[in-house]
């Protein structure tokens, strides 16, 4: 028998028995996967079924408050898939007329939807042979194929993919999917693969060469750096200085953040808060003390981000522009910029 037979048989008689695969709709496999990145399957399954009795379906959770779908995800921790999900469901709704598209490039253009997310969305719901290649899954198929790229990197990944892509049966892409999902879930696990008990043990180039124990290959992660980031505090009467990120820019462009600058940790926030305020072409520029502080992670750097109040003269110079505060849209702010305005509103 080939090895996808092999794994779907497998798979027909081991296959957990969880919520989303009890209901699987492209809703519901959406909300899986997203809950399922960086969390355990034993805590996602009861906030799942709790999540999906709250939202039932994307226009339940389009037509959610911010605040009832965050809560709702209460327990599942980064609560910014839970804010990515929602704005998600919106656009298909605004979209897409409510109905989540099949198509990868309609996928890719989602709000929280990435590679990976397309992916499991096409070949598990809509069965489409389009391998989700998570941890997990570049884990088994690096075993099988013996690939020894360092499966941290995208061009790994693809090129998994693309080794798996013939092996999709036809009409059967979900249950491939599923099948090298259980197999690294449950028999070829990181650190003690079951080899013993794996279906495709014969063909798994790996245990055939004797380097199941030193595959996959994963580069250990750089370290991370601290930085500060200073970010100017400057109101008029009841409103805020903000500005607005390029067109061009790789994150998250056109949104508006306070002004400020990243910089080595040691730098003094009232300082680089006056050098970005007169570099912006403001007179007279006055700094006082801190009054936000709040601390995030970006690949490779920690960074502690600093709110410095400040009193600039003149007006605000193009790009710049004071908001009122009542005006000021949380969505389309930064992370790093709402995490500081939310402790203002903590405190008002
Ligand atoms: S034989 Fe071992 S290493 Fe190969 S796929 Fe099966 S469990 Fe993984």
């Amino acid at each position: 028998m080939t090895l996808e037979g092999r794994l779907v048989d497998w798979f027909r008689s081991n296959r957990r028995d969880l919520p989303w695969r009890r209901q699987r709709t492209p809703y519901t496999t959406w909300v899986s996967e997203i809950m399922l990145q960086q969390t355990t399957v034993d805590v996602v399954v009861p906030r799942f079924v709790a999540f999906l009795r709250r939202f039932p379906d994307i226009q339940s959770l389009a037509s959610a408050e911010e605040e009832d779908v965050v809560a709702a995800w209460s327990g599942l921790g980064y609560y910014r898939r839970a804010r990515g999900l929602r704005l998600g469901a919106r656009a298909v709704v605004e979209r897409f007329g409510g109905t989540i598209p099949s198509d990868e490039k309609d996928l890719l253009s989602l709000p929280g939807v990435g590679p990976y997310t397309a992916a499991a969305i096409r070949s598990l719901a809509f069965d489409q042979p389009a391998p989700a290649i998570d941890g997990n899954v570049a884990r088994v198929a690096a075993r099988l194929f013996a690939d020894d790229g360092d499966v941290g990197k995208a061009g790994t990944r693809r090129r998994l993919r693309e080794r798996l892509v013939p092996h999709v049966p036809e009409g059967g892409a979900a249950a491939f999917s599923e099948a090298l999902i259980e197999l690294g879930a449950l028999v070829c696990r990181p650190k003690s693969a079951r080899c013993d008990a794996c279906p495709v043990a014969d063909l798994c180039a790996a245990r055939l060469t004797g380097r199941v124990a030193t595959l996959p290959v994963r580069q250990p992660p750089r370290r991370s750096r601290p930085v500060l980031s200073a970010r100017a505090w400057v109101e008029r009467g009841c409103r805020v200085l903000l500005v607005q990120r390029p067109a061009d820019a790789s994150l998250l462009p056109g949104f508006l953040e306070l002004p400020g600058r990243w910089g080595p940790a040691g730098e003094n926030p009232p300082d680089v808060v006056r050098e970005v305020l007169e570099n912006l072409g403001f007179d007279d520029v006055r700094t006082y003390e801190p009054v936000a502080e709040a601390r995030h992670a970006i690949t490779h750097h920690r960074i502690r981000s600093v709110a410095v109040r400040a009193d600039v003269v003149g007006a605000a110079p193009g790009g710049c522009r004071f908001v009122p505060w009542d005006e000021v849209d949380l969505e389309r702010v930064t992370t790093e910029t709402r995490k500081l305005l939310r402790s203002r509103e903590a405190s008002v």
